[in-house]
Formats: structure tokens, C-alpha cells, sequence
């Protein structure tokens, strides 16, 4: 990981930048800088495989789908002060790339909560916008919807097809330059593979 390279860009971007050497590291410092507040995490396998729900949770009024599914889980998290989640693919120019299906993750790395914490683990960070784009297309993206059990022909191809299935996961993709004005936003790097 090009840690000076990934602070120097992303700080120009006007982004935090924190560093790690394990999901476990990355859990325990989160955990201690979050507490007392209310928080929402959006789909992230990093988030499971770090196990943050647990931890965040003991110190936290936390939203999170995948803990109780449903809208109205996604209705609370839109007011959260606190949004946590991984990134599909991160460049070393200093952007972030998302791909979403029901957009909460999209959108609220947009606007919406006083703070944005951004997870990434090494398999993520690719060396510039373009290849961080095909990533989130040709990588992230297939291995989501393998995930997800849909009929989308990247799960057999292994890359992305643009399909026009009905159960395509792809309706937005977000790349974020910097924090939206009046966010702060930190990219909590880790020197581990986690997520897709
Ligand atoms: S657009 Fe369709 S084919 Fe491409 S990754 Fe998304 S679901 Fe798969």
C-alpha cells in the first residue's frame, strides 16, 4: 500500500486519511471514536469481516439492514449522524467509487450524515479513477450479485455485461471527489483484503 501517496491525494481532496494493519486494528480504533452518537452502516461485507456491527453497537444507537432488514431500517439510518461503510474500489489520485442498487449507501456518501467513515482494504485501492471504475464494474459488482444469489450474467461471466436484467444491482455508481460541503469524511485504510 502507497500509503504516502494515498494521504497526499486524498488529504488534497480535503479527506482524513487513517491506516492499519488489521480489520481487527480498524474495528478497535472505530470503536473508540464512535460512541455516545447514532449510527448507520450501509451494505459492507469489509464491515461484517471486521465484525464493527457488534462493537459499534455497544456504545451506539446503530441502524443497519442486514442486522434488521427492511425500510424502515433504512428510513432511521438517513438520520444518523454517523454513516460507516466499505468502498467498492478507491484510486490513488484520491476518489472513491460506489455501485448501488437501492442508492441508501450512494447517497448517504453524499449528503445526510455529519460524518462519512469510509472502509478500505487493500484488495480495493487501484492505481488511478479508470482502473477504479472497472473494478467496481468487473469485480466488486459480480461478486456482489453472486452474493446476493441473482440471475445477472456477471455471476457466470465474472464481469460485468451492463445487463437490463430485472434483477440487476447496479443502478447508481457514485465516485466521490471530496467530502460534500459541510461533511467530514475519513478513509480508513487497511493493510488487509476484505470485502469484495
Ligand atoms: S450491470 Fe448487470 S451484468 Fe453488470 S455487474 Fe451489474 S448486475 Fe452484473
Amino acid at each position: 500500500m502507497k500509503k504516502d501517496v494515498l494521504r497526499a491525494q486524498f488529504e488534497k481532496h480535503g479527506f482524513s486519511v487513517s491506516f492499519f494493519d488489521s480489520g481487527k486494528e480498524a474495528a478497535r480504533y472505530l470503536a473508540e471514536n464512535i460512541q455516545g452518537t447514532s449510527v448507520a452502516i450501509g451494505g459492507s461485507v469489509t464491515v461484517q469481516e471486521m465484525g464493527l456491527f457488534p462493537l459499534l453497537k455497544e456504545h451506539n444507537e446503530v441502524f443497519w439492514h442486514w442486522d434488521v432488514p427492511g425500510r424502515e431500517t433504512l428510513k432511521k439510518a438517513r438520520t444518523a449522524k454517523i454513516y460507516v461503510t466499505g468502498a467498492n474500489a478507491v484510486s490513488e489520485t484520491g476518489e472513491i467509487v460506489n455501485i448501488d442498487g437501492t442508492g441508501n449507501r450512494t447517497s448517504q456518501m453524499l449528503y445526510g450524515p455529519e460524518k462519512l467513515y469510509v472502509l478500505v482494504g487493500s484488495n480495493k485501492i487501484c492505481p488511478d479513477l479508470e482502473s477504479a471504475v472497472w473494478r467496481a464494474r468487473n469485480v466488486a459488482a459480480p461478486k456482489n450479485a453472486a452474493r446476493l444469489g441473482v440471475k445477472t450474467p456477471c455471476v457466470a461471466a465474472g464481469r460485468c455485461l451492463d445487463c437490463d436484467s430485472p434483477e440487476r444491482i447496479c443502478h447508481s455508481m457514485v465516485i466521490t471527489a471530496r467530502p460534500g460541503n459541510g461533511m467530514q469524511a475519513e478513509l480508513v485504510f487497511i493493510g488487509e483484503e476484505l470485502g469484495y
